[in-house]
């Protein structure tokens, strides 16, 4: 504004003087012509000799400072020199009667006079009524004089300064009231902006604890500010309420971010997650589809590479490996340190903390985290790391692990119950074999399998000797002892990919995978001998030996029905019976005779 004053005055003194000047020379044109007429006219009445007074007269004009009139060098010849005051006074009169060309000067100094001095020569012309040529022995274009006029100029110059001054007094407080108007109309809004960068500078960095409070902002710019606080204290509260809500889903000890809405979004985050991995393991029909989603989200969410999962059965004292990512590194079977003591084994911390661990190289640690399932059941979540990174990252994990493991326990118990209930319904509880609901529901599967495979099965029946004279004899503990001890002669007699059944009171069914009529004879024969020299307490410190006979058949080679070829081993049990017992018979032609007139079958 001061540079825009500056100028105005600058411009407006300019145009000021350009004024004044032309102003001058029109003053002075219209004296030249006048002093011209006059002379002319005092020429023509022959009154010359009065040209004095006249042009007394004309300098007696305001503002005239000095008029003079000198004559040219043709005039002097025709009429002489004249009198003094007509001989030119300085090299501006000589320089112009010689060229003929008016000459102007302005003197000016700020603080001196302001003149202005122009120099207009006349010159011969034979245009209208005056004829200069009548008179004078001149040529048309010849200067017969020249005329000069000082104009004094500083009645307009003060003029023009007061002018100036006063203008330029009225802008500058005009400026000043500007100013000071719109800076009190700007500043609140201004100051706003700056409280309002302060402010969100700090919640940027996870800070919502600043508020604007300037005193400088008032009007409209107050209510903003007001409106800033409150929406800032919503949300502080806000945010500190849902994370406090949203934690007791969760771990309490993990990693917390400083930024409170990124914490929350975290938070969030996670917990939708775990909503999601609860709801499909809901729907999972078996354990092991539990585990096996819990590993793949060891693996892809938490970037666990190399890790085992124990699962320990506090009542029995067992272990059940449920996954193994790269290698077993510890006797498990031996027992589990982070089980026993139900706390963390970590070895980033302390090398060769666990004794069970036996394939490791130096260059790796171990951490192994406990988990209570129930009062039956813990998990052991062991995780092989290697490198400082790697250490750091899992040591962030483990907390967020833990949620996983809390969101899955009701199904891993659910689901083990499940598994032990099914497991009992299709086990004999006296001696630990299968039992007939078991066979019942899977000679579909076994058939199923046959057919794909190609593959035989043998199928053994056997029944003890006159077992009802044991029971009569020694009680039916001992009978139950010596159903205990051919279940065990059983089990000792035949593969894990064998089933042992007990069909009946003391009939038992073996179903031997993979077998020929040679092998299914032979492992008959081995049975029979084996529980024939099993000698049996009788509890009053006498014991007993008992045999059995045993019927058997193959899969499909007797029968393509499974439970017709079940018969066939019945069959010829009975005929090991009626031919003396403790034997073994195999079912041939003769003997199927018999069951295939047998409607039932
Ligand atoms: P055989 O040589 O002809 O097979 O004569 P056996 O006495 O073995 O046959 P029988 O079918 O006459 O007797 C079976 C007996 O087995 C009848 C029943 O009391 C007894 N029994 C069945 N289940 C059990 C059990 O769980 N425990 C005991 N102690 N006895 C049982
Ligand atoms: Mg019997
Ligand atoms: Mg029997």
């Amino acid at each position: 504004m001061l540079a825009m004053l500056v100028m105005m005055i600058g411009m407006f003194s300019y145009s000021m003087k350009t004024m004044s000047i032309k102003e001058a020379h029109s003053k002075a044109r219209m004296a030249a012509d006048i002093v011209k007429m006059g002379l002319t006219t005092q020429m023509l009445h022959g009154t010359m000799d009065k040209r004095e007074d006249f042009i007394s007269q004309i300098e007696d004009m305001k503002d005239t400072k000095n008029l003079w009139f000198i004559r040219g060098e043709a005039i002097k010849k025709q009429y002489g020199n004249g009198n003094n005051n007509e001989q030119p006074r300085d090299k501006i009169d000589s320089e112009v009667l010689n060229t003929g060309v008016e000459k102007v000067m302005y003197q000016d100094n700020l603080f001196s006079d302001a003149t202005y001095r122009v120099t207009i020569p006349y010159k011969a012309e034979e245009i209208g009524s005056i004829n200069c040529l009548q008179c004078h022995d001149v040529n048309v274009g010849d200067t017969l004089g020249a005329i000069t006029l000082e104009i004094d100029m500083n009645d307009i110059k003060t003029t023009s300064l007061n002018i100036i001054m006063y203008t330029s007094i009225i802008a500058f407080f005009l400026i000043v009231f500007i100013n000071i108007f719109f800076s009190n109309l700007v500043r609140p809004y201004v100051s706003i902006f700056d409280a309002i960068k302060d402010v969100m500078s700090q919640a940027e960095k996870g800070d919502y604890s600043y508020r604007i409070e300037d005193a400088s902002i008032t009007g409209e710019a107050k209510e903003v500010a007001q409106w800033i606080n409150t929406l800032l204290i919503k949300l502080q509260n806000t945010l500190t309420e849902i994370d406090e809500k949203v934690q007791i889903f969760l771990a309490n000890n993990a990693i917390k971010d400083s930024d409170p809405l990124i914490e929350v979004k975290n938070t969030v985050t996670r917990l939708s997650n775990i909503y999601l991995f609860r709801q499909a393991i809901e729907h999972d029909e078996y354990l092991d589809e539990v585990y096996n989603r819990l590993v793949k989200i060891l693996h892809n969410e938490f970037n666990l590479n190399n890790f085992n999962i124990f699962e320990m059965d506090t009542v029995n004292k067992t272990v059940n490996v449920v996954y193994i990512g790269k290698e077993l590194i510890c006797d498990i079977d031996a027992g589990c340190r982070a089980d026993r003591t139900s706390s963390t084994v970590d070895s980033c911390n302390y090398k060769d903390l666990c004794k069970r661990v036996i394939e490791l190289s130096d260059k790796y640690s171990y951490i192994c985290i406990p988990y209570t399932i129930s009062n039956e059941l813990n998990i052991v979540l062991s995780i092989i790391v290697s490198g400082e990174e790697e250490v750091k990252e899992v040591h962030k994990q483990i907390p967020l692990i833990q949620d996983y493991i809390d969101a899955a326990k009701p199904e891993i118990v659910s689901k083990k119950m499940t598994e032990v209930l099914e497991k009992s319904a299709r086990t004999d509880t006296l001696t630990g074999l299968y039992n007939r609901k078991f066979l019942e529901e899977n000679i579909a599967r076994i058939s199923k399998e046959q057919q794909r495979s190609n593959i035989s099965y043998g199928v053994l029946m056997a029944d003890i000797d006159h077992f009802k004279m044991i029971n009569d004899t020694y009680g039916h503990d001992v009978g139950d002892e010596t159903l205990r001890v051919i279940a065990s002669t059983l089990k000792e007699n035949t593969r894990d990919s064998d089933l042992v059944i007990r069909y009946g009171g003391e009939e038992f069914i073996i179903v031997l995978y993979n077998c020929n009529a040679e092998y299914l004879e032979t492992i008959a024969n081995n049975i029979r001998i084996a529980f024939s020299k099993k000698k049996i307490k009788a509890g009053n410190g006498e014991s007993f030996s008992k045999t059995i006979s045993i019927g058997g058949a193959m899969y499909p080679t007797d029968s393509d029905s499974f439970w017709k070829v079940i018969k066939y081993a019945d069959i010829a049990m009975y005929y090991a019976k009626s031919h003396g017992r403790n034997q073994v018979k195999i079912i041939d032609e003769e003997m199927k005779k018999k069951v295939d007139l047998d409607s039932e079958y």
